[in-house]
C-alpha cells in the first residue's frame, strides 16, 4: 500500500500528487528515524512542505491550505517529527503574521529558523491595563534614526523564557486614536534592556511572564509593516491566535477526548449515567472536530475570519468539562496532583500531561487568545450582524481616554 492509500480516500489530483511526490523525496533523502528532527524539518521547509500555502521560497508551494493536512498525515505516519509542538506561538501567529506583511528579507530572516523551532517566538501583546482592550496599550516606542527605544511592561507572555523574537505591539502617536496609533515589531528577546520574569499559574508552572522594556533598541527592520498600522498586523494574528488554540484537527477519538477515554478505560466498570455522561463528551468533542475541518476547507486562503472564534468558544468549555469528567472518573485520586507542585518553568506548553494538571490547566482556555466574552462578541457583531459593543473611547486621541 502507498503512502497515498493510506491517507487518500479518491485518485489524487494534481496538486496532491505533486506534494505526496515530495513528501515521498523527503523521507527517502532524511528518513526520520535517522535524521537530526531539525535538519528534517529543514529539508521540509526547502522542499515547499512546511505551509503550503506559503510563496515558494519560503516554505510553501503557493498551493491551498487544504493540502497541509495531506503533508502533515504523509510525514507523521513516517514518523516525521512534529513541528510546532516546541514553538507554538511562532507556528500557529508568529509565522501567517510575517508572510503576511514581512518584507522578502524578513521572511527570508525569520520563516526557516522559527519552523525548525530553532528561534522559539512569543507574543508580547497584553499589558497590566490592556488585554482584551489591547488596543488601548500603554507601551511606547520612539523612533531614534534608524532605531525604536521600547519603554513599558507586557505580562502573560507565555513561553518568554524560551523565545528567540517576539511579536510586540507599541504605541507610537499617543496623539491619535487607541487603534491608529500603533506600530507592530519583531523584538530581540536578547537585546539589552528586555527583562523576562516568571508567572507561577494554577498548575505550579510558569509557562508565562512579564517582560519589561527599559529603553530597549528595535532596528527600524525589524518592524511589521507601516508605522501606524500596527493595528492591521495584530489582526492578522489575533485571528491566527484563534484558530491555533480551538481549530485543532486532531485524529478522531485522539487528543482531549482520547485522554479521557484512557481514563474511562482505567476505571471500569461505569454505570449507565456515565456512560451516558461521556458519549455526551465524546458526541461534543467529534462535532468540534467535524466543524473545524469544515471551516479549514472554506478557508480559501491562510488568514481565518472572525468565524475563527467559533473553535475558540466551543473548545473552551469542552475542554474544562472534559478533564473535569476524567477527574469525577479518578474519585478520590482525582484530588491528588501527580507531578507536585514544581514551581518549573516549562520549555512547551503542557495542555494534558494527566487529568488533574489537565483540569487546573484548562481553566485558562476560556481567557487566553481573547476570553469567550470577546469572542462573543466578535461572533455576535461581525458574523452575526448584531449591534455592536459600546466603545466611547474609539474616536479619541489615545493620550485624552482616561485609564488608571
Ligand atoms: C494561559 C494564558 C496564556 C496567555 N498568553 C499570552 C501571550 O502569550 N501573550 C499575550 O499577549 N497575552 C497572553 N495571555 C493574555 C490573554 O490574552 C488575556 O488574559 C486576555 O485577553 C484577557 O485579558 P485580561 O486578562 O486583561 O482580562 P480583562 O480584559 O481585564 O477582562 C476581565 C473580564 O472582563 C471581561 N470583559 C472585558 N471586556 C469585555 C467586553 N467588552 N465585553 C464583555 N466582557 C468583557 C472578560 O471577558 C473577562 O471575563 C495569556 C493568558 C493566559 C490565561
Amino acid at each position: 500500500m502507498t503512502v497515498a492509500d493510506e491517507v487518500l480516500t479518491e485518485a489524487p489530483t494534481s496538486d496532491e500528487a505533486r506534494v505526496l511526490e515530495l513528501c515521498r523525496t523527503l523521507l527517502a533523502e532524511a528518513p526520520p528515524a535517522s535524521t537530526d528532527p531539525v535538519e528534517f524539518l529543514g529539508r521540509q521547509f526547502d522542499l515547499g512542505l512546511a505551509w503550503v500555502h506559503f510563496p515558494e521560497g519560503h516554505g510553501g508551494l503557493g498551493l491551498s491550505p487544504k493540502l497541509q493536512k495531506l503533508v502533515n498525515e504523509t510525514l507523521g505516519r513516517a514518523g516525521a517529527p512534529r513541528a510546532g509542538g516546541l514553538n507554538p506561538i511562532g507556528h500557529g501567529m508568529g509565522a501567517p503574521t510575517v508572510v503576511t506583511h514581512g518584507s522578502e528579507e524578513q521572511k527570508r530572516r525569520y520563516l526557516r529558523p522559527l519552523f525548525t523551532n530553532e528561534e522559539i517566538w512569543c507574543q508580547l501583546f497584553s499589558e497590566p491595563g490592556a488585554g482584551s482592550d489591547v488596543a488601548g496599550l500603554s507601551t511606547r516606542a520612539v523612533r531614534d534614526g534608524d532605531e525604536w527605544i521600547v519603554n513599558g511592561q507586557k505580562v502573560w507572555t507565555t513561553l518568554a523564557h524560551m523565545a528567540r523574537w517576539g511579536m510586540i505591539v507599541a504605541r507610537t502617536d499617543p496623539e491619535a486614536p487607541k487603534h491608529k496609533g500603533l506600530t507592530y515589531f519583531v523584538v530581540d528577546m536578547h537585546a539589552p534592556g528586555v527583562e523576562v520574569r516568571p508567572l507561577y499559574q494554577i498548575t505550579g508552572e510558569a509557562e508565562f511572564n512579564e517582560v519589561y522594556f527599559t529603553d530597549a533598541r528595535i532596528p527600524d527592520s525589524e518592524r511589521l509593516g507601516e508605522v501606524g498600522e500596527g493595528w492591521r498586523v495584530s489582526l492578522t494574528t489575533l485571528m491566527n491566535e484563534r484558530v491555533a488554540i480551538g481549530g485543532q484537527i486532531p485524529p478522531r477519538g485522539s487528543g482531549f477526548i482520547g485522554e479521557l477515554m484512557k481514563v474511562y478505560a482505567a476505571t471500569e466498570p461505569h454505570d449507565a449515567a456515565t456512560r451516558d455522561e461521556v458519549m455526551k463528551l465524546w458526541i461534543r468533542a467529534e462535532v468540534l472536530r467535524l466543524t473545524n475541518i469544515r471551516a479549514s476547507h472554506l478557508r480559501a486562503q491562510g488568514t481565518p475570519g472572525p468565524e475563527g472564534s467559533i473553535g475558540k468558544v466551543v473548545m473552551a468549555e469542552l475542554h474544562k468539562d472534559l478533564s473535569e469528567c476524567a477527574v469525577d472518573l479518578l474519585g478520590a485520586e482525582g484530588m491528588l496532583f501527580p507531578a507536585g507542585y514544581p514551581m518549573a518553568r516549562p520549555t512547551t506548553t503542557a495542555l494534558w500531561d494527566n487529568a488533574p494538571q489537565a483540569f487546573l490547566r484548562s481553566r485558562a482556555n476560556s481567557i487566553e487568545g481573547g476570553t469567550t466574552e470577546i469572542m462573543k462578541n466578535i461572533l455576535g457583531e461581525r458574523v452575526l450582524g448584531l449591534p455592536g459593543d459600546v466603545r466611547v473611547d474609539k474616536d479619541l486621541p489615545w493620550s485624552q481616554v482616561p485609564r488608571s
